[in-house]
């Protein structure tokens, strides 16, 4: 009897036991010490990396759970810095709203589809809703979530414009009042309430890490759309400075990122395929190598987006449904329908009335070819490259989580990124432009435990991004195998 009580206060006292993982017989693949990939081995204890040993032959630490890399690979966890989680890939609002046990079953398997490619961190730019990211938190397996809350918006600018008005202002409820339209917002909306510092400010209660702005005059049926002034926009920056939220402005033409490098933006959150007057030129512009030099100079983050267009070109290549990664990353149900018809619709978007696949490939080669010179460009200086796909960029379903980034990753090599800029893009670069830097990017003591085992080294061959063995979130091992759809 007093034994048992013995016990009993002595298991109550007893700290945790700490749980240890000793992986050992991996090469190294850290962005800091990219010149030295070498056998060695780490310890993650709970959720952090406590110690790494480069050279063989340490033992592992008593009691630690021995894992054997087999010789492979063991990188940083892959960040990609700007994703859309609430979206569905293939499906407007309405029909995600309608199918909703498709949908569902489709934010079931999101996040492990990003691990199932190593992505152990996304930053979602436009987090509408703060009940779904914490629905997405509680799931049993997911990457780490950091987000820039709710985007704020030029009243009636893009993207907000592209909701039909009776919604726009539920949708997109962070918005700078501007006199000048007056007439055009409804009265209960006071200007009072909706000013840039109160906008920040909401931003800022809403636990974000960044500010996410625009400068889009709009394109399609929206065009002319309203954009902030030199002015309203550096009042905005002066205050997500004070707020510590990293500035981040999506525009695609020489226009808009003129813009936004002028007024000392830091993060662009697309490439650069409209040149706006010098379109048709064929070499890289003066112009534009004067903008990207500044770029460079002030070490903006650059997040490319290749795939924003090549998610569009999938509704043209007939092979794309037929993918194999795409079994993998959706409920079959869900494929199946993106096969129908119906599932089709967005096709529309993409392509004018009666225009072939052809002609639609071939409209899409000059942006390709303008954003793919501009990325040469800045690779060739060595700019501040942050992998970020725009998952999903649109509707479309050419934007799968997971399997968006290795293609986007290869978009990067084909543009004349190397293996390196697309290594660091993706851990460092994007740990340190958003701020995450203590935490992740690297492979060194006091780091969450986040990590991805290849088979083949990333630095030899961009396939190597598909051949992930293992996948630790926060110290917690996932087999690729079980992270695929049905498992
Ligand atoms: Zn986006």
């Amino acid at each position: 009897m007093k034994l048992t009580r013995l016990f009993a206060s002595l298991l109550i006292c007893a700290p945790a036991m700490a749980s240890q993982t000793w992986i050992t017989n991996v090469k190294l693949v850290s962005p800091e010490k990219l010149d030295r990939i070498e056998a060695g081995s780490v310890l993650i204890e709970n959720d952090r990396i406590v110690r790494v040993e480069r050279g063989t032959g340490k033992a592992a630490p008593k009691g630690a759970v021995r894992v054997d890399g087999k010789g492979y690979y063991l990188t940083p966890g892959l960040i990609d810095s700007h994703v859309h989680l609430f979206a569905v890939p293939g499906m407007s609002f309405e029909q995600s709203e309608h199918m909703q046990d498709m949908a569902n079953a489709y934010f079931t398997q999101m996040p492990r589809s990003y691990l199932y490619y190593g992505y152990t961190t996304v930053i979602d730019l436009a987090a509408g809703s703060r009940e779904f990211i914490d629905r997405v938190k509680a799931m049993p397996l997911h990457p780490d979530i950091y987000d820039c809350g709710t985007p704020l918006v030029i009243a009636n600018g893009y993207p907000s414009a592209f909701i039909a008005p009776v919604k726009r202002y539920q949708m997109f409820t962070n918005f700078i009042y501007d006199p000048a339209q007056k007439d055009k917002i409804p009265a209960e909306y006071k200007p009072e309430d909706y000013t840039p510092a109160k906008g920040v400010a909401r931003v800022k209660a809403d636990h974000a890490i960044c500010l996410k702005t625009h400068y889009e005059r709009g394109f399609g049926s929206q065009r002319n759309l309203p954009v902030m002034s030199p002015a309203m926009y550096a009042e905005v920056r002066e205050l997500a400075r004070q707020a510590g939220l990293v500035m981040v402005t999506h525009g695609n033409s020489l226009e808009s990122q003129t813009f936004a490098v002028n007024g000392d933006v830091e993060v662009l959150a697309h490439g650069m395929w409209h040149w706006g007057a010098l379109n048709n030129s064929k070499e890289l512009p003066d112009e534009v190598k004067q903008l990207l030099d500044k770029v460079i100079e002030k070490k903006i983050g650059y997040q490319p987006t290749m795939q924003v267009l090549y998610g569009l070109r999938a509704y043209v290549d007939p092979d794309y449904l037929n993918s194999p990664a795409l079994a993998k990353l959706l409920p079959p149900a869900m494929l199946a329908w993106l096969k129908t018809p119906e599932g089709n619709w967005f096709k529309e978007e993409v392509a004018e009335e009666g225009e072939t696949d052809e002609a639609v490939r071939q409209g899409m080669e000059a942006p390709l070819r303008r954003q793919r010179q501009v990325l040469a460009y800045l690779a060739s200086k060595n700019a501040n490259f942050l992998f970020a796909t725009d998952t999903p960029s649109s509707p479309t379903y050419g934007n799968i989580p997971g399997l968006n980034g290795y293609l986007e990753m290869q978009n990067l090599r084909s543009a004349g990124l190397s293996l390196e800029q697309i290594f660091k893009a993706a851990t460092i670069n994007n740990a340190r432009s958003f701020h995450l830097d203590k935490d992740l990017g690297t492979i060194e003591p006091g780091k969450v435990a986040n990590l991805v085992l290849m088979k083949e080294s990333p630095l030899k061959d961009v396939r190597a991004y598909d051949t992930i063995d293992t996948v630790w979130v926060r110290g917690k091992p996932a087999a690729r195998d079980s992270l695929a759809a049905g498992q």
